[in-house]
């Protein structure tokens, strides 16, 4: 009888790809995991129980067929698991790293109670990481042209995700981007030590060469208003993502040194990525030789805490307002920057930016966890007279994301968006309440997760094949 090559959770333990030591890591803006070699990756994907449930799947945003391509990969038949991977998911290399899989996949993997979660997401990344070795990633092009154009507002993973699975039918597919580089938040918001920039930069290239066209340096509202784009295309996405920073009304809040985090984060992606930036060369965005303190707890704030290590400050506190239990923030990123020698002040939030014209400390309250509020969540309370005075150089204020107000940017005051500004859509069609524009991604969301941007990208792709063929058939109607 032929051997089982699955089920060897109880023999063999979970083993993840290797981490560079902390005191490496911290030199450079280098992926920190390693992936798996083949046998490794093998030996883990043959942990899977096969389950006839599988919750891994049930909890993947794509419903990625994961006990299928474990099985394939046990097997060494790496080629198809790649081929039934990349099937649901428009960028595995990218999820298999950034993924919060605790969180997801690996988090409802039924052997994680006694036995440790199979490492879904390292196995997703090492199938694809071998599938662009080996050149099985192919562009999609198209069988036929059909005519017709989109346009899509947004180079994210939601618009990249849309913009793929169109051409792939057809369609002559624009994507606008008020950017430089394609790729949204993978490349100005994450750093390269969770996600290395050249991954986007070859899906950018596949991209091109399935015949997708980018406008970039394109700004709508500045270049070209939503009307604009309507007259030119035969239906338009909106991917645009939400990037207005949500502040904390303290007095000091507007000191030199006290910044929002996606510009001291987009700073130091594009110095990574060989820009000159004035304002790092001027040392304002260069946390070297600095206290620096953090405001937040989610991944945006162990995204910065993380990058001022990197960057050689003197200090890195994270100021959290709640403890760590209580934390958005994935528990694997907080166990990194501790590792890296970042200092978290749980229960602490700020009551004072202080200084002259340059901020030097943080006036910090205590803050204790009070009676839960409708969402479930203890409210943080303060604790009267627990100031402390907290010496900084460099505050980064890392609490979140709205929408910026887009029928007013665009031009487009018909546009419909919720009390929270996101952009309000057909929960069947995707559509808005603007004939033949759509939405995807965090812009409906609100600030969200990569694989569910890709989700919603390729759903939308669907939504708008049908209006676009449905408009079609009624353009030949008329004609005859
Ligand atoms: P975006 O990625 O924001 O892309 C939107 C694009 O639209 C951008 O390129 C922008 O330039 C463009 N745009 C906006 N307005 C205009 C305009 N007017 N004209 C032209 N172009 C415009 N998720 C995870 O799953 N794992 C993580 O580890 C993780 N870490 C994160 C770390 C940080 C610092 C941040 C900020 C987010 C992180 N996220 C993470 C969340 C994730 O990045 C987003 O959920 C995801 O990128 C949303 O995709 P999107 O395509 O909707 O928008
Ligand atoms: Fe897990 Fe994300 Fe991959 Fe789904 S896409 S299997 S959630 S790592
Ligand atoms: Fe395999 Fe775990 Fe998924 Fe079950 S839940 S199929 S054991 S990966």
């Amino acid at each position: 009888m032929a051997e089982n090559k699955m089920l060897k959770f109880v023999s063999l333990e979970q083993q993840t790809p290797p981490k560079r030591s902390a005191e490496e890591r911290v030199n450079d803006f280098a992926e920190i995991y390693a992936t798996f070699v083949q046998p490794s990756a093998q030996a883990q994907a043959s942990r899977c129980s096969q389950c006839g449930i599988p919750f891994c799947q049930v909890h993947c945003p794509l419903s990625n067929n994961i006990p299928d391509w474990l099985k394939l990969t046990a097997e060494g038949r790496l080629q198809e698991a790649y081929e039934l991977s990349q099937a649901t998911n428009s960028m595995p290399e990218v999820c298999g790293r950034i993924c919060p899989q605790d969180r997801l996949c690996e988090g409802n993997c039924v052997i994680e109670k006694d036995f440790n979660s199979v490492t879904i997401g390292s196995v997703e990344k090492f199938l694809t990481d071998t599938a662009w070795e080996n050149g099985w990633v192919k562009p999609r092009k198209p069988r036929k042209e059909l005519g017709q154009s989109v346009g899509i507002i947004g180079a994210g993973p939601a618009g990249l995700a849309a913009a793929e699975m169109l051409r792939a039918k057809g369609y002559e597919v624009h994507v606008y981007d008020r950017y430089d580089r394609v790729g949204g938040l993978l490349v100005y918001g994450i750093p390269g030590f969770k996600l290395e920039k050249q991954v986007i930069g070859r899906r950018a290239d596949l991209l091109k060469d399935q015949g997708v066209t980018f406008h970039l340096n394109f700004e709508i509202g500045r270049d070209a208003s939503l009307a604009d784009l309507k007259a030119k295309h035969d239906a338009l996405l909106i991917a645009t993502g939400v990037y207005k920073a949500r502040d904390v009304a303290v007095p000091g809040s507007g000191l030199a040194g006290v910044v929002p985090a996606m510009t001291y984060l987009t700073t130091s992606n594009k110095v990574g990525l060989g820009d000159t930036v004035p304002e790092f060369e001027s040392g304002a965005l260069d946390a070297n030789g600095k206290n620096v303190i953090v405001i937040g707890g989610g991944d945006t704030a162990m995204d910065c805490v993380r990058t001022a290590v990197r960057q050689g400050a003197k200090s890195v506190k994270c100021l959290y307002r709640r403890d760590r239990e209580n934390m958005p923030g994935s528990m694997r990123e907080v166990k990194n920057a501790e590792e890296e020698g970042v200092e978290f002040v749980w229960l602490s939030a700020p009551q004072a930016f202080l200084g002259d014209s340059q901020v030097t400390a943080v006036k910090a309250h205590r803050m204790r966890l009070g009676l839960p509020d409708s969402s479930g969540r203890q409210t943080p309370e303060v604790i009267e007279g627990s100031s402390t005075n907290l010496p900084a150089d460099l505050v980064v204020k890392a609490l979140g994301f709205d929408p910026e107000d887009l029928p007013k940017l665009f031009g487009a005051p018909e546009l419909s968006v919720s009390r929270w500004g996101t952009v309000k859509v057909d929960f069947k069609t995707q559509m808005t309440n603007v004939e033949g524009v759509f939405a995807a991604g965090d812009i409906v969301r609100g600030a969200s997760l990569v694989v569910w941007a890709i989700r919603d990208g390729r759903d939308v792709a669907d939504q708008m094949h049908s209006y676009l063929q449905a408009k079609a058939d009624a353009a030949i109607a008329k004609a005859s």
